[in-house]
């Protein structure tokens, strides 16, 4: 099944940056306190993902590279109630597929696991130590996929859709702590305090953080919460706008659009406002799966979600002018 596996990588890893998604959130899935990404070369050479969380059995260690291996989803009507990150059950197949892929997991109390994977060749597989947690190397990604590897940009580019993606893991899980680094040197760490607020001072910095105003709003369908920046600090991109649903970073056009009508005439043109905003609705409002990457959702309020997020940043720069 490598073919398979290897077309729907080609739906699920576009580049480094969606390797290093689908292996954070897995250990984040996995109920981590801390995740450690390490970086070379923007992730061609080598992305490594160690985490704290739950582990594998020696059995569900090679399963789990087995496309549609989950162990998130087990019926239909699971598909409706999804709370964990993860639930298709082909990343880590699909990752393997195209990289020469190591793992080492262990539920802690019992021998652990080591895999060798090799273009979604199983080569080596034995017992390991047995720290708890799960550890994976991808090397060489693309290897195999030439015509993938022509498409990747220059490493400044590609390091930035890690540093973009992982700026927005960090920011709707303030209570894990993350250590990333890149060629060695230090992109950035939090403290897993479980503040948003010194999450956002790690990593846009304490002058942008003291530049943050709280806000939140109940209504009977949304809970929002979160910091929106003043009107004077602002970014040349939407890239610093962060948004979560059931604390998943999700990305939406018109969700991002209705911050920005929220900031009304107070904005420069061409100028974005640095916000993070988590909302919690009942899943059931809500459809994660529209695309492989679970970037995109699909909302049956609409309407009046984003009619809400506008009133509420509205509201709020009202307030403080009064
Ligand atoms: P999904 O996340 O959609 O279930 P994946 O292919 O990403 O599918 O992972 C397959 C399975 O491997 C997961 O369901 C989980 O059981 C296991 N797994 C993957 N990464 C980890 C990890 N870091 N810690 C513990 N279990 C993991
Ligand atoms: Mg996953």
């Amino acid at each position: 099944d490598i073919l398979a596996n290897k077309i729907a990588a080609g739906e699920v890893v576009e580049r480094p940056a969606s390797v290093v998604k689908e292996l954070v959130e897995n250990s984040i899935d996995a109920n981590s306190t801390w995740v450690k990404i390490e970086l070379k070369e923007a992730g061609l050479e080598c992305i490594k993902v160690s985490d704290d969380g739950d582990g594998m059995a020696h059995d569900d260690a090679e399963n789990a590279f087995l496309r549609h291996a989950t162990s998130k989803i087990r019926d239909e009507n699971d598909l409706f109630h999804v709370r964990t990150l993860g639930f298709r059950g082909e990343a880590l197949a699909s990752i393997a597929s195209v990289s020469k892929l190591t793992i080492k997991t262990s539920e802690g109390d019992s021998a652990g696991t080591l895999l060798r994977i090799n273009g979604g060749t199983l080569v080596e597989k034995q017992k390991s130590d047995a720290r708890k947690g799960t550890e994976i190397t991808i090397e060489d990604l693309f290897f195999n996929t030439p015509a993938r590897l022509k498409y990747m940009k220059t490493i400044h580019t590609e390091l930035g859709h890690i540093t973009d993606l992982l700026n927005r893991l960090a920011l709707s899980h303030p209570e894990i702590r993350f250590e990333a680094t890149h060629n060695g040197r230090g992109l950035f760490r939090t403290s897993g305090s479980g503040d948003v607020l010194h999450v956002i001072s790690q990593i846009y910095g304490m002058n942008v953080a003291k530049k943050m105003l709280p806000v939140n709003k109940e209504t009977l369908d949304f809970k929002i919460e979160g910091y929106i920046a003043k009107p004077e600090v602002t970014r040349a991109t939407r890239s610093y706008i962060s948004t979560m649903i059931n604390g998943r970073y999700i990305r939406s056009i018109p969700l991002t659009q209705s911050i920005i009508r929220g900031y009304h005439t107070l904005l420069p043109i061409g100028r974005s406002p640095i916000v993070v905003l988590s909302i919690t609705m009942d899943p059931i409002l809500v459809d994660v799966n529209v695309h492989p990457t679970k970037l995109e959702v699909r909302f049956s309020k609409d309407k009046e979600l984003f009619s809400t997020i506008e009133g509420l940043i509205r509201d709020k720069f009202r307030e403080i002018t009064l």
